[in-house]
């Protein structure tokens, strides 16, 4: 598997870059296949020149905050009215949390299912597993103040071994994000909040619990990702790779070999 980094803003889009989006591609039956995790604000433009759009075969959502799906609205105007209209294109599967259809007309404003149009919608609780084409995708209950999942992906290496991606989304440190995390070869965890002395439970982890979480479910590496505009990327890393030394920052357009 390969994921390359869309946007990793977190929170809001920072100056030179989107909030949350990041794609996991593999190839299997002799093409390669294509998982969206997230399209926060603003990811719409880079993916363009990362991917075309019309092949992607499978969307997953953590949750609704518009920093991870505020573009799916800007991304089914793309599908209806671009160069994939007229084209038949099969719904792409959208799998999240319970809500995330409801954010789609919200952004998109109408109260027709238009907006919906591109995209087979579908609700994944927690513990759920599904596939789609060569990934296994196992979702579990992140803890933030709205539904949130994070998801456990297996699928290929790129030498055809199995091989394990885990995605926090937005999350506290709780031990259902530690167990869904065992083993992988890479977490792409958060590191929303700053390393204070006292943070509010329940919505983000620091960079020293995003290492906790690595180190704790014996991950091998750790990309740290969703770091906000206003704090301190080198900071986190450094906090993250004291719990665990085989960490990482995501950037726009890094691409990671899982
Ligand atoms: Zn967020
Ligand atoms: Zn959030």
């Amino acid at each position: 598997m390969r994921l390359t980094i869309i946007g990793c803003a977190g929170s809001v889009a920072g100056p030179d870059q989107p909030a949350s989006s990041y794609l996991l591609e593999a190839d299997f039956a002799g093409r390669t296949w294509r998982l969206l995790l997230d399209l926060g604000a603003g990811a719409v433009g880079p993916l363009q020149a990362i991917v075309d759009p019309a092949t992607i075969d499978g969307i997953l959502v953590s949750h609704g905050h518009p920093d991870h799906c505020a573009d799916l609205a800007s991304l089914s105007v793309l599908l209806r009215y671009g160069p994939a209209q007229g084209t038949d294109l099969a719904p792409i599967p959208l799998w999240g949390p319970e809500g995330i259809d409801e954010r789609i007309r919200q952004v998109e404003g109408s109260s027709d299912d238009a907006g919906l149009a591109p995209f087979a919608w579908s609700a994944l609780a927690p513990g759920e597993s599904r596939s789609l084409g060569p990934f296994t995708v196992t979702a579990a209950r992140a803890w933030h103040p709205v539904p949130a999942l994070a998801y456990r992906i297996e699928g290929p290496s790129e030498s055809g071994v199995p091989a394990t991606l885990v995605f926090t989304g937005d999350t506290d440190l709780s031990d259902e994000v530690v167990a869904v995390a065992a083993g992988a070869d890479l977490l792409l965890a958060e590191a929303g909040w700053a390393d204070r002395a006292e943070n509010p439970r329940g919505i983000h982890l620091t960079g020293a619990q995003a290492g906790e979480v690595a180190s704790r479910a014996g991950v091998r590496h750790l990309v740290v990702t969703h770091i906000p505009p206003w704090a301190s990327v080198w900071g986190t890393l450094e906090q993250a790779r004291a719990e665990h030394a085989d960490a990482t920052l995501a950037r726009p357009g890094r691409v990671f070999e899982v």
